[in-house]
């Protein structure tokens, strides 16, 4: 499959990893829209958030515990954050293996652009 988060996952190109477990990887954006900016993945390859199904959702709510994780890690988390995901080409979606981007260290406005 050719897929970019699946070769990070695989090893097969350069990635700045800042966790890892058995489920869930999280690496730096190579476009940082923030002085924090980490991409949260499945390692199982899941294109969208519409193709999440129930055998997924323990890993779903992963990225949502590893954002949190790294949000307190980085020293942001009381102050606060954001976190993202994109869906398709409406939401904004441009790599189409699912990721949580967690955004932090600057304030945020909403409704997001
Ligand atoms: P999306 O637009 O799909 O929500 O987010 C895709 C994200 O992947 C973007 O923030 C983009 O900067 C990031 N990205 C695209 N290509 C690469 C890459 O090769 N390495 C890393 N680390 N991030 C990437
Ligand atoms: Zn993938």
């Amino acid at each position: 499959m050719d897929c970019l988060f699946c070769k990070m996952v695989e090893r097969e190109v350069p990635t700045e990893i800042v966790y890892e477990d058995e489920h869930v990887l999280a690496f730096n954006d190579i476009n940082p829209q923030a002085p924090t900016h980490v991409l949260i993945i499945p390692k199982k390859h899941i294109a969208t958030l519409n193709d999440i199904e129930p055998a997924d959702l323990e890993t779903a709510g992963r990225l949502q515990y590893v954002a949190a994780r790294l949000a307190k890690d980085k020293g942001f988390a009381e102050d606060g954050y954001r976190v993202v995901m994109n869906c398709n080409e409406l939401g904004g979606q441009t790599v189409y293996h699912i990721h949580m981007h967690l955004l932090g260290g600057r304030e945020f406005t909403w409704p997001a652009g």
